[in-house]
């Protein structure tokens, strides 16, 4: 069976050289395999998602040599049937109405059985009587749709970290703003389009028990995962714009042309192919156990503070 992977940017701005670095790992992922990589855009967040963004997160991806077949999706255009999931759930009794703020889910936080995501639900909404139901439901604030779960625990079979054992909570499957939520979107999506790999920043390893307990509640296949290190600044800490040159533009910007920039993103994950051209290039040494397992630290000179006068 030929893999197919999909990178899943969220346009709210440019993609910076961790993201470009994720796309590239995917992509070299799915091509080594004979496998297609798809491109979804993940704007579930109706605020700070653009069409200007997507444009140049597409131009940026092309520049690379990652070019994507026209059938791409969007998740905005999508909520009525992730929605229908939910209502599909909430007439089997799955999900539940939280009235939460997220204050005080932040408050109610336990300490957790095992490892889990930060800010774990406690479950306070989950018990409620009707009484106190209808009471919450007079302060007019809407509720936001929680699933019902137990706690569960699941080891992620991943192939850069290894297996990693993660709990879950009770997660949001919509916001109280009527957004569907990223984990319900991510799964659905995954498995409507056939996705067998997914590969992304292993930020989101820890939350990957939640897509597991989904799937499997959903009846969908459980792809393979594949968590890349993150991308760091000489601090140590997760890439941002105050680390200096962080995007395509800004390398781009001080002179560096393609052929730079994907030499030491190749370098970076263990290649030694010189002067590549195009991410095609980095297919004839690439190999996933090549890749370091810590963080990569982004070069000392794209970090020094540029001032255009
Ligand atoms: N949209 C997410 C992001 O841009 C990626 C989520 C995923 O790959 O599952 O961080």
């Amino acid at each position: 069976m030929n893999v197919i992977g999909r990178f899943a940017p969220s346009p709210t701005g440019l993609l910076h050289i961790g993201n470009l670095r994720t796309a590239l790992i995917a992509w070299l992922c799915a091509h080594q395999e004979d496998g297609k990589l798809l491109l979804r855009i993940e704007d579930l967040d109706r605020f700070n998602s653009k069409p200007e963004h997507e444009a140049r997160q597409i131009a940026d991806l092309a520049s690379l040599g990652m070019m994507f077949s026209s059938n791409l999706i969007r998740q905005s255009e999508r909520f009525d049937h992730y929605r229908a999931i939910v209502d599909n759930l909430r007439d089997q009794g799955l999900v539940y109405p939280c009235y939460c703020t997220r204050r005080e889910i932040l408050e109610a936080t336990q300490a957790p059985h095992g490892p889990t995501i930060e800010g774990a639900y406690a479950g306070t909404c989950r018990e409620l009587s009707t009484s106190d139901r209808a009471e919450r439901e007079q302060g007019g604030r809407p509720p936001a749709w929680r699933l019902r779960t137990n706690s569960e625990t699941y080891v992620v079979d991943d192939q850069v970290v290894g297996p990693t054992t993660t709990t879950i909570d009770d997660m949001v499957l919509l916001r109280n703003d009527g957004v569907p939520a990223y984990n319900l979107a991510v799964v659905v999506d995954d498995a409507e389009q056939g996705v067998t790999q997914v590969v992304r920043g292993d930020d989101l390893l820890i939350g990957t028990g939640r897509h597991i307990h989904l799937q499997q509640l959903l009846g969908y296949p459980s792809p393979q995962y594949v968590h890349v290190p993150l991308v760091v600044g000489q601090d140590g800490e997760r890439l941002a714009k105050r680390h200096g040159a962080v995007t395509l533009a800004d390398l781009q910007q001080r002179g560096l042309g393609v052929t730079e920039v994907l030499s030491e993103l190749a370098r970076s994950i263990g290649s030694q192919v010189e002067r590549p051209q195009s991410v095609r290039d980095l297919l004839k040494d690439f190999k996933l156990e090549r890749l370091p397992r810590s963080p990569w630290t982004i070069p000392s000179d794209w970090q020094t503070v540029h001032h255009d006068n």
